[in-house]
């Protein structure tokens, strides 16, 4: 018979959302199951951040070992073996998604293989091939994250591929188009592009990743180049044809219709929240037209025994907006009084040169009111910038205009993802750019840059005149 089990808390999907919750909430000490029906870690370890990041860097290692003429290093015979790169990624997500497991296990928190369905607002069926089990909770939090759009005239295929796909394959595609210049597409269209893939990327919009300005996106497009892609903007893909070995795009350009053909079509136009199969409806828990579940600044949703985070819910799809939500929504389950703020929320296109920005920009600061400053300073007057040989970029610091307070900044640059953290730490401590100024940085490094623009914010910056 199917006895049901009675548990504290279940969260619903173990990527990074779901198993922070989880371990978050056994830390406050709660009776907790986590249910996945795939792999622990989610898209973002399996088939999201972690490999993605494998393929850019092992990318960046081929195109750096061809030599750098303008360092006096020269190479020849320089090779790659791709499906050694693939089984080297996989090593780098087996290793993470085996530590998560292990940290679930080591707090005590079940993991359970099935798939969700709920019966009622304490109540779920978890399912597997063979078996039906119910489990009753006290509260649940939904951590079900997103699937790639497929758009109708692009089905997906061996050819036609989602961003799962393209991570997998085991060749260097001679040729790629990509629909879709969001991040996804960008980051993974770059790193084909340095293994030598001649890379074709067709976005709508007049510029690609789009959320980041001109100049930070003129600079990934330099680079773009050099490395042989090619970008068409306000591009409308309108279909595919499959031909033997490879795929037929045609899609709409300055009114012109064009065809371009490829080994490979990357798909990454969105993707949308895994909300459709989980049976909430039966809940009455509140989507709106998008599938987005709706929560308070706890994450609960309006049914009080339910919290949702991560893709499901709206704001930025980024992991570690998922692993955020996930601690307040355990916490608040606690009884802890801690609450969702999104001031200082980073945002990373691992591209050449990486961008980055957190808090406001200038024109997101003006449209809320605040009289600004932007302070800019250069990679290229930089000394480790310069002897890493990638002195392209700039950070900038965007300050309260009466008090110097610093509510935001963009970087574009080598290293950019880590140096964002500063600004995000200095964003939520409520800091100026007099105390990042008066912050000695260890000299010569990228964080320097930080300390300059800010001495630019206070109108004495050494390095620039
Ligand atoms: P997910 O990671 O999607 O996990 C949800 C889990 O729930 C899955 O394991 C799924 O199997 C399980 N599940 C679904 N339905 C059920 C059910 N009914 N029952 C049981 N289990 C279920 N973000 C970044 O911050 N940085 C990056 O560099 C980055 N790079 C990315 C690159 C790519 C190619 C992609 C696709 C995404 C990338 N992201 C990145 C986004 C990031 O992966 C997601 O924002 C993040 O994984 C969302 O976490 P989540 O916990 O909400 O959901």
């Amino acid at each position: 018979g199917d006895f049901p089990i009675e548990l504290d808390t279940l969260v619903v999907g173990a990527g990074p959302g779901g198993y922070v919750a989880a371990i978050r909430a056994a830390q406050t000490g709660q009776k907790v199951t986590v249910v996945e029906k795939g792999t622990v870690g989610g898209v973002c370890l399996n088939v999201g951040c972690i490999p993605s990041k494998a393929l850019i860097q092992a990318g960046h290692r081929y195109e750096h070992a061809h030599g750098e003429e303008s360092m006096g290093i020269t190479t020849e015979n320089v090779s790659v073996d791709f499906s050694k790169v693939q089984e080297w990624k996989g090593s780098v997500v087996n290793k993470l998604t085996g530590g998560v497991e292990g940290l679930l296990k080591g707090n005590k928190v079940d993991i359970v293989q099935g798939e969700v369905y709920f019966v009622d607002k304490n109540t779920v069926k978890v399912m597997d091939e063979k078996n039906s089990q119910t489990y009753t909770f006290n509260n649940c939090i939904i951590a079900t994250g997103s699937t790639p759009i497929e758009l109708p005239t692009f089905k997906y295929s061996d050819r036609v591929l989602d961003s799962t796909g393209a991570l997998s394959l085991n060749e260097i595609p001679e040729k790629m188009v990509v629909i879709g210049g969001g991040y996804i597409g960008t980051e993974l269209g770059a790193a084909y592009a340095s293994f030598g893939t001649e890379v074709t990327i067709l976005e709508g919009l007049d510029d690609i990743l789009s959320g980041f300005d001109k100049q930070m996106t003129n600079l990934v497009k330099k680079k773009l180049k050099n490395k042989g892609a090619n970008i068409v903007t306000k591009a409308m893909a309108q279909g595919v044809e499959e031909t033997k070995d490879g795929v037929k795009v045609t899609y709409e350009a300055n009114g012109k219709e064009e065809t371009i053909e490829a080994d490979y079509v990357l798909v990454t136009v969105g993707r949308k929240p895994n909300t459709d199969e989980l049976g909430l409806e039966q809940v009455g828990v509140d989507m709106n037209d998008k599938g987005f579940i709706q929560i308070d600044k706890q994450c609960r949703t309006n049914v009080d025994t339910i919290y949702a985070i991560g893709d499901i819910v709206e704001g930025p799809a980024l992991a570690h907006k998922a692993s955020y939500e996930g601690k307040i929504a355990a916490e608040a389950i606690a009884g802890e009084n801690a609450e969702i703020d999104y001031l200082a929320i980073p945002a990373v296109a691992f591209t050449d040169p990486e961008l980055a920005s957190v808090g406001h920009t200038e024109e997101s600061a003006k449209e809320a009111g605040y009289e600004v400053n932007a302070s800019k300073f250069p990679f290229g007057a930089n000394g480790r910038a310069l002897s890493l040989n990638e002195a392209d970029g700039f950070l900038n610091i965007v300050t309260r205009k009466e008090d110097g307070l610093v509510i935001g900044a963009q970087i574009a640059g080598p290293n950019a993802s880590d140096m964002v953290s500063e600004l995000g730490l200095a964003i939520e401590a409520g800091m100026t750019a007099e105390d990042l100024a008066l912050t000695i940085h260890a000299h010569p490094t990228l964080g320097e840059i930080t300390m300059e623009a800010a001495e630019v914010a206070m109108g004495s910056p050494i390095h620039i005149v």
